[in-house]
């Protein structure tokens, strides 16, 4: 079977180093195993995000040499298809209301907060009766440890149970919740290799559950270690700082940035200026650090 990967940014901004080096590398590896690299945008968290914003995260990931081998897909149009999966997840009995407020659940929690300061779902609503799909909807998971090979981290052991316990899947304001956006379109798309940014490695496990309920194929992870800004602060919080724009102001060309990325993925010795083309017989998992890099100075 052809692999087929994928980069899946969510439309709330500029796409900053990291995650410009998290498309990249899923890239090299798709195309270095003569596979298929799919771009889609994760846009069904509503208000935060904006087509503008996705059509400048395309043109920029365009400006790189990463297009897409097919269209676009774009979550905001594929509700049909998130409402399925609840409708089978439902019938198969995974499927509770939750009427907790945010408020409740914070009371509520006796949990501390785990090491990503995510708090698990204590399962408060689990026996309430059901009520119908307009609804804030969580679902129960398989019960047990997941474990996974991950091409970056090594094996990996996690409870999703301690980690985010049920899982919003529908949220009262009627948008789905990225958990299963997320899974029920790599499963569609025959994704068979994800490739993202460590800060999603602890719901792993719990997305790999919901797979299971609905029947899905897993697909290979890739977790890389995040791109930090030359002072060792989050990237993410001035994330247009680091776009391909405000590399451009500052004299930083595409060619020097993807010698950066590449080098920064192990590809090659030095951060010399080149295309993507260049480094993908240089590309190896193996060679990849699995750990946190930091932006030059003067890039972020
Ligand atoms: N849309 C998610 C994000 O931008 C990434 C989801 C994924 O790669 O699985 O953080």
């Amino acid at each position: 079977m052809k692999l087929t990967g994928r980069f899946a940014p969510s439309p709330t901004g500029v796409l900053h180093l990291g995650n410009l080096r998290t498309a990249l590398a899923s890239w090299l590896s798709a195309r270095s195993a003569g596979g298929r690299w799919l771009i889609r945008m994760e846009d069904v968290d509503g208000p935060r995000c904006h087509r503008d914003l996705g059509e400048a995260q395309l043109r920029d990931l365009s400006r790189l040499g990463l297009e897409s081998d097919e269209p676009v897909l774009w979550q905001s149009d594929r509700s049909d298809l998130y409402h399925e999966a609840l409708a089978t997840l439902h019938r198969a009995g995974w499927l509770y209301p939750c009427v907790c407020t945010r408020k409740d659940l914070q009371l509520l929690a006796s949990a501390p907060h785990s090491e990503d300061g995510l708090r698990p779902y204590p399962g408060r609503c689990r026996d309430r009766a059901w009520e119908g799909f307009n609804r804030a909807l969580r679902t129960r998971l398989p019960e047990g440890p997941v474990s996974w090979e991950d091409l970056v981290l090594g094996p990996q052991a996690d409870d999703p149970e301690a980690l985010t316990g049920d899982p919003l899947l529908f949220r009262r304001d009627g948008c789905f919740a990225y958990h299963l956006a997320v899974v029920v379109d790599d499963g569609a798309q025959g994704v068979s290799e994800v490739v993202r940014g460590a800060d999603l490695r602890p719901v792993t496990a719990t997305q790999i559950r919901i797979q299971e309920s609905l029947g899905l194929q897993r697909p290979t992870y890739a977790h890389l270690g995040m791109v930090a800004a030359p002072d060792g602060g989050r990237l993410g919080k001035r994330a247009g700082a680091s776009g391909l724009e405000a590399l451009a102001a500052r004299g930083i060309a595409v060619p020097e940035l993807l010698g950066w990325l590449g080098w920064s993925l192990g590809c090659i010795d030095r951060p010399e200026s080149c295309r993507p083309e260049d480094l993908l017989v240089h590309f190896d998992w193996t060679r990849v650090p699995a750990g946190e890099v930091r932006a030059p100075e003067g890039w972020a």
